[in-house]
C-alpha cells in the first residue's frame, strides 16, 4: 500500500487514523456484528453515533445552546436554495460575491426574491476579498450572505463583513473547523463536509433557533424546510449515516489534536511554508492578493500553461496528487486542509524548489 500526499480541493484527504479505525470497524462495529453502513438509523448504536458527533462538534466550536446542528444532504448546492426559501421573509437578501460558489448562491436566491449583490471581486477574477466595512446593506435585507473561503480562488474572509445588524449566513465548506469561530456572529453557517470533515454526501448546518420557523417560501417541500430536520434532530428521514459516522471520528481526531486553536496553528504553519516559498520564488507566483490569502487553498502559476501542466504531471508521478487548479483559474492549487500534514507541505515545497531549479 502506498498513500500519496493528496492536495485535492474536495473530496479531500482525511486523517489516516480515522480511515484505519473505520477499516477495523467495517465488518463488526463495536460488537454489533454489522457495519455502520448496514445498521438502522433508528438503532441504539446509530443513535449514539449521531448524538456523540453532534456533541463533539458543539464542544469543538463552542456552539451555543440556542443553535441547532443539522446533518443534511444535497451538497452545499442545495443550501444555495434552502437558505433563501427559509430565510427570505421580507423577500430581500444581500450577497457578497467573492467567487463562483457565492455567485451561484446569489443567482439561486434571485429565484425566490430580490437578491442584491452588494459587493463583488469579479473585476480582478475574484483574487481578493473586497472591503466590507461599509456596504450598501438593504434596510429590508433578511440576511447578508458570504462564502467565507473561496476554494477555487484561494481567498478567505479574515474579517467578517459589517452586516449593519443583519443576520450573517456563511458557506464555510472549505474552511470548516480550520480555526476557532465565534458562532454567535452568524445566524447560520453551513458546509459540505467533503473538504475538511468527511466523505461527500453530508452537509452540516448550524442555525440560530429563532431563524427556524414555518414561515417559508410558498410550497417549499417538506424536505427543504429546516424546521423539518430541526424538529426531528436530523432523523426525519434516513440521514447519510455512514458519512455522519466518519465525521464523528474526525471530530474526535480534532479533539485529540488539541482542538481548533491547535489546528489553526498547524494550518498557519503549513500555509506560511507555501506562501513564503512563493513570495521568494523566481518561477512560481501566488494568484490571490496577499491580505486575502486562504489558509486552506493555495493557488499559484508559473505564467506558462505548458509548464504548469508539466509541473502537475511530474508532481503526480512524485506522489503529490491533486494539484491541478480549477478550470476557471488554471495553474495549480494546493488544498491543505486539516488532515494534510506539515510533512506533506514540506514535500511539496521541496519538489517545487527542485522544479524551479530545473527550469531557471
Ligand atoms: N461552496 C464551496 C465553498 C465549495 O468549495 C463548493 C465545492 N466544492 C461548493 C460550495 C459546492 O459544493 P457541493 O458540490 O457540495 O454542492
Amino acid at each position: 500500500m502506498k498513500r500519496v500526499y493528496n492536495f485535492s480541493a474536495g473530496p479531500a484527504t482525511l486523517p489516516e487514523e480515522v480511515l484505519k479505525e473505520a477499516a477495523d470497524e467495517m465488518l463488526d462495529f463495536q460488537g454489533t456484528g454489522m457495519s455502520v453502513m448496514e445498521m438502522s438509523h433508528r438503532s441504539k448504536a446509530f443513535d449514539k453515533i449521531i448524538k456523540d458527533a453532534e456533541q463533539d462538534l458543539r464542544d469543538l466550536m463552542g456552539i451555543p445552546d440556542n443553535y441547532k446542528v443539522l446533518f443534511l444532504q444535497g451538497g452545499a448546492h442545495l443550501q444555495f436554495a434552502m437558505v433563501p426559501m427559509n430565510f427570505m421573509k421580507n423577500g430581500v437578501a444581500d450577497y457578497i460575491v467573492t467567487g463562483n460558489w457565492a455567485k451561484r448562491a446569489w443567482k439561486e436566491a434571485s429565484k425566490f426574491g430580490k437578491a442584491n449583490c452588494v459587493a463583488s471581486s469579479e473585476d480582478r477574477n475574484f483574487s481578493y476579498i473586497p472591503d466590507c466595512s461599509d456596504l450598501p446593506i438593504d434596510d429590508d435585507a433578511d440576511y447578508v450572505y458570504i462564502c467565507q473561503n473561496n476554494t477555487i480562488y484561494g481567498t478567505q474572509f479574515h474579517t467578517l463583513p459589517n452586516t449593519k445588524g443583519k443576520t450573517l449566513v456563511a458557506d464555510v465548506s472549505s474552511c470548516f473547523l480550520s480555526e476557532p469561530v465565534e458562532v454567535e456572529k452568524y445566524g447560520m453557517l453551513y458546509g459540505g463536509v467533503q473538504k475538511n470533515i468527511g466523505p461527500a454526501g453530508v452537509v452540516i448546518a448550524i442555525i440560530r433557533e429563532d431563524l427556524i420557523t414555518e414561515d417559508v417560501y410558498p410550497n417549499t417541500p417538506t424536505m427543504l424546510q429546516y424546521k423539518t430536520h430541526a424538529d426531528k434532530e436530523s432523523l426525519y428521514n434516513t440521514p447519510p449515516a455512514y458519512g455522519i459516522y466518519i465525521c464523528g471520528k474526525v471530530f474526535k481526531w480534532l479533539k485529540k489534536m488539541g482542538g481548533l486553536s491547535a489546528i489553526k496553528e498547524r494550518n498557519e504553519k503549513k500555509a506560511s511554508l507555501l506562501y513564503d516559498f512563493l513570495d521568494g520564488s523566481s518561477l512560481f507566483k501566488g494568484t490571490a492578493e496577499k491580505d486575502s490569502r486562504s489558509y486552506m487553498n493555495v493557488d499559484f502559476v508559473t505564467g506558462d500553461k505548458e509548464l504548469d501542466a508539466e509541473f502537475v504531471k511530474e508532481a503526480e508521478a512524485a506522489g503529490l496528487a491533486g494539484l491541478k487548479g480549477h478550470r476557471s483559474v488554471g495553474g495549480m492549487r494546493a488544498s491543505i486542509y486539516n488532515a494534510m500534514s506539515v510533512e506533506g507541505v514540506e514535500a511539496l515545497v521541496k519538489f517545487m524548489k527542485e522544479f524551479e531549479k530545473r527550469h531557471s
